[in-house]
């Protein structure tokens, strides 16, 4: 064991992206991420003694000290005892950004949503299953899906029956929750895996404005029935989550009616999150968080523990409370 400041995802991570593989997926905090490790990938057999050295060669770096600028201000990064005499792979992310049912008013892909609809997907399953197969994963890490909507790939239940039956027992799933996945049910009743449904709203109008499509039943006739494949009381399997979209759903009323609607659905651990690109633009501009955001992240937080539900804060989220230390 060594001492010095590195990540799990230098160590372990793989983060497959729309063309190319980085070696994680986070980019909100100073240092801006974007780690490469693959440029212009569209899917090829992969060279892992090529990325074990990649990795190496960032792991002597963080071994004299020397932390990448792109992982500056990265919350993952740490200082303690790293074991590194073996070489696998634990932490995996997928985000195949080529299409989604949902067409939320947010998301980087409705700056140009027919060219994103035009791009081009490849199959992560023949990866892993060679992953496998050369012994390089190890239990113990974290598997993530985010966007675009990984339940409307073709590949998908496969690829989580794979994953669930070679161990993976961290896997967490980031869905517009629109389409209901068996697979994701089963990962649900194994307690294997974690669901993340992407509600923004806690009315029918709001959902429609930021969904931009009609699908505000179905979504929590999901979120149920995915609750209710909770197998064990005391553990949570299944969020929904709300990204502050500031000026839009941020007020009290539609976050109280999202309360309401977790509660009479069983769910008992949320996500938070504050918008990106908002919070981009006053990084950039050095513009301090408006007072009015602060105290509804406040109020999410004390109404959360009020109705006892479990809160995942996510990344801008995390940043905004650690800074205002409101945790
Ligand atoms: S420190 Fe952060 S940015 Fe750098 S590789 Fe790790 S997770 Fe990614
Ligand atoms: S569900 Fe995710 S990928 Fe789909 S449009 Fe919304 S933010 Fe984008």
């Amino acid at each position: 064991m060594n001492k010095y400041t590195s990540c799990h995802w230098i160590l372990h991570g793989l983060s497959f992206e729309n063309d190319h593989i980085e070696m994680c997926c986070l980019c909100c905090h100073k240092g801006g991420g974007r780690l490469y490790i693959k440029e212009n990938y569209n899917g090829k057999g992969l060279t892992w003694d090529n990325i074990i050295d990649l990795k190496q060669k960032f792991i002597n770096e963080n071994k004299e000290n020397i932390i990448d600028r792109r992982c500056e201000g990265c919350f993952n990064l740490s200082n303690r005892e790293w074991d590194d005499n073996e070489k696998y792979i634990n932490y995996i992310h997928f985000n195949h950004w080529t299409r989604c049912n949902s067409d939320c008013i947010y998301c980087y892909t409705s700056w140009d949503k027919k060219n994103f609809q035009k791009k081009k997907h490849y199959n992560v399953l023949p990866i892993i299953k060679d992953l496998f197969k050369k012994k390089l994963f190890r239990p113990g890490g974290e598997i993530t899906f985010a966007g675009g909507e990984p339940t409307i790939l073709e590949e998908f239940d496969e690829l989580i029956k794979l994953l669930l039956k070679n161990g993976a027992d961290r896997i967490t799933v980031h869905s517009s929750g629109i389409k209901f996945s068996k697979a994701i049910e089963r990962g649900i009743k194994e307690q294997k895996l974690h669901v993340c449904l992407s509600a923004d709203s806690g009315t029918r109008e709001m959902y429609n404005k930021i969904k931009r499509v009609d699908c505000f039943d179905k979504f929590w006739k999901n979120v149920k029935k995915y609750a209710n494949a909770q197998t064990d009381i005391t553990k949570n399997f299944v969020e929904t989550k709300y990204i502050l979209i500031p000026d839009i759903n941020t007020n009290k009323e539609e976050i109280d009616k999202w309360f309401e609607l977790n509660i009479k659905n069983g769910i008992k651990s949320i996500v938070i999150d504050i918008e990106n690109e908002y919070c981009k633009k006053l990084r950039e501009n050095n513009i301090t968080t408006p007072q009015y955001l602060i105290d509804l992240c406040k109020y999410i937080i004390e109404k959360s523990r009020e109705l006892n539900l479990n809160l995942i804060d996510y990344n801008n989220f995390r940043y905004l409370t650690t800074e205002y230390k409101l945790i």
